[in-house]
């Protein structure tokens, strides 16, 4: 998506460890506007399936699965990154590993929000070794919903989770994938599905 690749030359900043920060418009502060065109795009990526949830994973994930959740007219599921004293104790539980972190993540989401009659479309802002959308699908797996699709705003194409999760038959999109950038130069060279 041309906007979106745009957007990440003038505003994305590469940090080291293969890091791109975009928290001048998704990741800190939102340009909601800007985003509600990333929701667009995905409505229509995935206009072919008959959606009924959206799933995601706090905190990155939130914003852009909301703004797309508006068009879809769906509910937006997030899971939640530790089981909190008021959490429900009827929980769908994975263990996701965080890349920018470097630390595992015990995962809840709450039995009551997702069921084997949800078509789910899972979105998050980053997919890089494909640890938090591997985590997403087994909570869709352990509820018996069926995952319709995978929608990423930025997919590092260099770390492989991306053509994994290809590999294994879902139907992926990413509105924008990174082949390769550099730290130092502050460049990015995109990859263009088809
Ligand atoms: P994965 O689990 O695919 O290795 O990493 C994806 C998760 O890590 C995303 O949920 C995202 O929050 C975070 N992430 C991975 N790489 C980046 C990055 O380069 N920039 C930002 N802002 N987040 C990232």
């Amino acid at each position: 998506m041309k906007l979106l690749e745009e957007k990440i030359v003038n505003d994305g900043v590469i940090k080291s460890g293969n890091v791109l920060k975009v928290d001048s418009f998704l990741n800190h502060q939102i340009d909601v506007p800007f985003v509600a065109e990333l929701g667009k795009e995905l409505k229509r990526l995935f206009a072919d399936r008959n959606i009924t949830k959206i799933l995601t994973i706090e905190a990155s994930g939130i914003g852009i699965a909301c703004v797309a959740a508006m068009y879809f007219g769906v509910p937006v599921v997030f899971a939640k990154k530790s089981s909190g004293s008021n959490m429900d104790k009827d929980v769908y539980f994975t263990q996701i590993y965080s890349y920018t972190h470097s630390k595992t993540n015990d995962v809840v989401v709450s039995k009551r929000f997702l069921s084997k009659n949800d078509h789910v479309l899972i979105i998050d802002d980053f997919l890089a070794n494909g640890c938090a959308l591997e985590g997403l699908i087994d909570i869709v797996r352990q509820s018996g919903g069926t995952v319709e699709g995978v929608g990423v705003a930025v997919e590092k194409g260099f770390q492989g989770g991306g053509d994994k999760l290809r590999k294994a038959g879902y139907n992926l999109h990413s509105l924008a994938i990174i082949d390769k950038m550099d730290a130092k130069t502050n460049t990015v060279v995109f990859r263009h599905e088809e």
